[in-house]
């Protein structure tokens, strides 16, 4: 059930991808454990379950200046749930199973273990260790009958009802209730970017393509194990209605009321809640009717911004625009690959271009916004997907992060196809012909846009330096070859340096991405 990945750089970035199970990362001392500290807090802010144990300094060394002396126990509160060194060897079977439990039990998140160093070469009576086995899986707990029967209320009173999908319901392995309650029931869903999948992106009552106004107009917002947090505007306005009824569906307590008071709180785990609203609406043979307003007004929506999409996904001009890229990706892609995705545009642009089929298949930047973590999360999703295929799409400033982590798939021969769309910056950078007038004009560290990276950087080339395919990509046809051999290609990584018009950009939107309205 646990598994430990290391690599010789970001190890703790290094989760397991189906983070309902737990994942353990080794790091040493001092820096060792403070460059540990960026991947707790990923771990921690996303609710992923992860120990992590440290080595440190001698005991008796301690305030005297010891080798990679470090307050590891204190530094590593602020990013875990919990964080202790246990007081003796014949306490560490103990606090290591504290740690485990207390990772996955409640809301799951990140724990620390700190092992000092003389405790790792002493020796101990094994008569006097006590032996804890390891902790069963987390108790599940139902709503209360009264507030289930309470919810399903709010939905059927419900003008405009919508469900929103979070990652929660993906890590409670919901799918199977959830597809037969939102069938039963025929109400809309849109899921949170890693709650794509739980229910298929091209499930009929899928409103994803309609985000923006199925959040704006929802009277009545089914939540199920997301937060009402930055990725969901704070479900207030501008971005929802103000009388908005939310039914929030969670198994932390605390997290009930955050930004919104809960019309309905339906505390517990999400899958046997899902089942309790099903049995609800089973009985009594509701369903929303197809025909609604509401229905009509999510369905022109959706086309419309279908077709926008479409025509710029069909534009052949030279250099590529980022929906004709994505669109032809999605096309090549396997139903059933987990798809890793890093980037601002494009992660924003190939989470609505690149359809997801299955729960648990898709890993990205996450509640904390964090950059880096890609090549990390497709290592550890090869190593417990071997029949699978694990594509990284990257920007190429978030590969620039954890690039080197190439070697890492060479060397263990990892057939992960990472595909860099390179639009020669962060955000967005220049062509090499403004790049050489830049240089003439003066010195690039001062003449050159803070966002723009090397124009045209030859990243296929890191990958063939350690032995795996790299392609430089221009045009579809490139693209859609190179691709194709990637999937074939079952002993060795690809990386397929896609070439983009670094002026692409996402399609106009209602509303900025980031909601900095007030609260
Ligand atoms: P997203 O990124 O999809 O918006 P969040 O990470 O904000 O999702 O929220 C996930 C929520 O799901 C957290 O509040 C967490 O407490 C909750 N959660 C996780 N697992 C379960 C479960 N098995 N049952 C109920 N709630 C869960
Ligand atoms: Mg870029």
């Amino acid at each position: 059930m646990w598994e430990c990945a290391t690599s010789k750089r970001h190890a703790t970035q290094h989760l397991p991808l189906d983070t309902s199970l737990g994942g353990a990362c080794l790091v040493v001392s001092g820096p060792g454990l403070v460059h540990a500290l960026g991947g707790m807090a990923n771990a921690n802010m996303n609710c992923w379950p992860v120990v992590v144990i440290g080595g440190s300094s001698d005991r008796n060394q301690e305030t005297a200046g010891a080798f990679q002396e470090f307050p590891q126990v204190e530094a590593c509160r602020l990013y875990s749930k919990f964080s202790a060194r246990p007081s003796s060897l014949e306490a560490i079977p103990s606090v290591i199973e504290k740690a485990v439990r207390t990772s996955m039990y409640g809301r799951p998140g990140a724990c620390y273990v700190d092992i000092a160093g003389d405790m790792v070469n002493a020796n101990v009576d094994r008569s006097k260790v006590r032996v804890v086995s390891c902790c069963p899986p987390p108790p599940v707990s139902l709503a209360d009958h009264g507030a289930v029967t309470e919810a399903i209320s709010v939905l059927k009173a419900a003008k405009r009802p919508l469900v929103i999908v979070g990652k929660g319901a993906a890590y409670g392995r919901a799918e199977n209730a959830l597809r037969e309650f939102v069938e039963t029931s025929g109400l809309p869903f849109l899921p949170t970017p890693m709650g794509k999948g739980v229910l298929p992106d091209d499930h009929h009552n899928c409103v994803a393509a309609a985000r923006s106004r199925a959040l704006l107009q929802a009277d009545a917002v089914l939540l199920l194990g997301a937060r009402l947090n930055w990725i969901l505007h704070f479900g207030l306005p501008p971005r929802f209605n103000p009388d908005v009824k939310v039914i929030q569906v969670d198994l932390c307590a605390e997290e009930m009321g955050n930004n919104v008071r809960p019309a309905v709180a339906l505390l517990g785990d999400i899958n046997a809640i899902v089942i309790q609203l099903l049995e609800c609406v089973h009985k009594d043979g509701w369903k929303y009717p197809p025909d609604t307003e509401w229905w009509s007004t999510l369905k022109d929506k959706i086309a419309a911004n279908a077709k926008i999409s479409q025509a710029l996904a069909l534009q052949t001009a030279l250099p590529l625009n980022y929906y004709a890229v994505f669109h032809h990706i999605s096309q090549l892609l396997p139903q059933d690959c987990i798809i890793v995705s890093e980037g601002a545009n494009t992660m924003d642009i190939g989470r609505t271009m690149l359809k997801n089929y299955l729960p648990r298949h898709r890993l990205d930047a996450g509640t904390f916004g964090t950059m880096g973590v890609g090549l990390g999360f497709a290592i550890a999703a090869r190593s417990k997907n071997r029949g699978q295929r694990i594509v990284c799409v990257e920007g190429d400033s978030a590969f620039g992060f954890s690039g080197m982590e190439v070697e890492t798939m060479c060397r263990y021969k990892l057939p992960v196809v990472i595909i860099v769309v390179n639009n020669n910056g962060i955000y967005s950078g220049v062509n090499p012909e403004t790049w050489k007038e830049l240089a003439k004009v003066g010195d690039l560290t001062t003449t050159a846009p803070p966002v723009s990276l090397l124009p045209e950087a030859r990243y296929d080339e890191v990958m063939t330096a350690f032995g795996g395919r790299g392609f430089l990509v221009r045009t579809l046809e490139e693209l859609r070859i190179s691709l194709e051999l990637s999937l074939s290609d079952w002993e060795r990584p690809s990386l397929l340096n896609v070439l983009i018009d670094p002026s692409s950009d996402r399609k106009q939107q209602e509303f900025p991405w980031l909601t900095r309205a007030h609260l």
